[in-house]
């Protein structure tokens, strides 16, 4: 009998196709490591996010690889999948973490009290609370935003009798090609601090008793497939290091995140990529003896993830097919918030060949809930299962409550466990917050 283990995509062997006993017969279904997506199916019911543990561990480890021979650290982006299990994961692999709020901190904190010392705090509006929290936490470097930042912060500090580490995010005015939502170097973007007033700037903090400057922060985007604006952003940012050091202690070098994944491209080679990334961060550096910060997000935990929806309903209005899935635009945003693409593979690879052109709509009262429009796919029956690729990052992370829809469950795959990573929501879950007044 010849076996069939084709990889769903090649760039992420974790999810791939594999001979299983379905009733009496064999079927070739898509598995998550060694689990098949139709058992975690029936067992977590649907919608349900599924990660791979070991895909983590393959981008983090590519990435140390990449940047073995400069002096680094992780710092995981949490906004791309703030999942507790996923963040345990990420710290017990020595990751640090880039926070965007004290929400963010105190999951980091939640999954490792000394991953704190390795965590930067980012944001353009960081409250005072979330300044103190961050300060009590002894996090490792705040990315200051703006002037007024750095005197809200420096009181806190002083309130709190502490030192606050700075590095200023600089607007590099380096254009990147992404969706223009995700773009955040242009001077018309409001992030950062000009590049061309960040002497004025550290000069004013240096005054303050309770700021240490450590270091340089820019934050360029997210989904960057060409790491030429990276190199480019780099240049600006080394001759800033350079001026600086004659009055400044610049120790840290923050890179920030936005190495972009290829959601529709199978073939490309994501180590191929990374060198290519390390080479065009790291060249400018060279001779500055920094320490280099980096925050990827999306890169480490996009292709680790997909979401499993069923097919509720099958329609067709004036040859146009709908596939009616479980899983809707709150469950996941992206296609209907950057048009972003998906690939969608069924979990059984039919024997027959019959494909059609479908569009994958949720159940969601607004004409964007769609999750692929006019994708052909083989064709697919009522109560089959779809996998949605790519959905680790910004997936859950994005994902609400509109139409009142409980979230996703999400699950953790490890080789042959599968660990509830967070329950269901139920409705009463949803209900539990609001009072109807009398
Ligand atoms: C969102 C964000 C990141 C992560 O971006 P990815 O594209 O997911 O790598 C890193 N740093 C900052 C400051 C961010 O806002």
């Amino acid at each position: 009998m010849s076996r069939i283990e084709q990889p769903a995509a090649a760039r992420f062997p974790e999810f791939f196709y594999r001979q299983t006993k379905s009733g009496r017969s064999l079927a070739s279904i898509l598995h998550c490591e060694r689990i098949p997506l139709a058992d975690l199916a029936e067992r977590f019911g649907t919608p349900l996010y599924v990660y791979s543990a070991s895909a983590i561990r393959d981008r983090v480890g590519a990435f140390e690889l990449a940047f073995h021979a400069v002096p680094h650290t992780l710092c995981y982006s949490v906004k791309a999948n703030s999942n507790l299990g996923i963040l345990r994961l990420l710290a017990r692999l020595n990751c640090g973490f880039d926070v965007v709020s004290g929400g963010e901190l105190e999951r980091v904190l939640q999954v490792s009290r000394a991953a704190a010392r390795k965590t930067v705090f980012s944001g353009v509006g960081k409250s005072r609370p979330e300044m103190e929290a961050a300060l009590a936490a002894n996090i490792l470097l705040f990315n200051v935003e703006s002037e007024s930042e750095l005197s809200a912060l420096a009181e806190c500090a002083a309130r709190l009798k502490k030192t606050a580490r700075i590095a200023l995010r600089v607007n590099p005015d380096v254009s990147a090609e992404t969706h223009p939502y995700i773009s955040t170097g242009l001077r018309e973007h409001k992030f950062g601090v000009p590049i061309s007033e960040a002497i004025r700037l550290y000069a004013q903090a240096a005054r303050r008793s309770r700021l240490s400057i450590a270091g340089v922060s820019v934050h360029i985007g997210s989904q960057i497939l060409d790491v030429k604006p990276f190199g480019q952003t780099m240049e600006r940012v080394a001759e800033l290091v350079r001026e600086l050091r004659s009055n400044h202690a610049i120790k840290y070098v923050d890179a920030g995140g936005g190495l972009g994944i290829d959601y529709d491209d199978q073939t490309s080679d994501f180590a191929e990529r990374l060198a290519a990334y390390a080479q065009a961060l790291s060249a400018p550096l060279s001779g500055l003896d920094v320490h280099l910060l980096l925050e990827p997000g999306r890169s480490i935990v996009g292709p680790a993830g997909i979401l499993l929806t069923r097919v509720l309903y099958k329609k067709t209005n004036r040859g146009k097919t709908f596939l009616i899935a479980d899983a809707a635009m709150n469950d996941l945003l992206r296609p209907a918030l950057y048009g972003a693409y998906h690939q969608i593979i069924p979990v059984e690879a039919t024997a027959g060949n019959s494909r059609e052109t479908v569009d994958v709509v949720g159940p969601v009262c607004e004409t964007g809930d769609f999750l692929a429009r006019d994708r052909e796919l083989p064709t697919m029956q009522e109560g089959g299962l779809l996998a949605v690729l790519d959905a680790g990052a910004y997936g859950m992370s994005l994902a609400s409550n509109y139409n009142t829809r409980p979230r996703p469950a999400e699950v953790l795959i490890d080789g042959r466990t599968a660990k509830l990573v967070r329950r269901r929501e139920s409705i009463a879950d949803l209900l539990r917050l609001e009072r109807k007044t009398k």
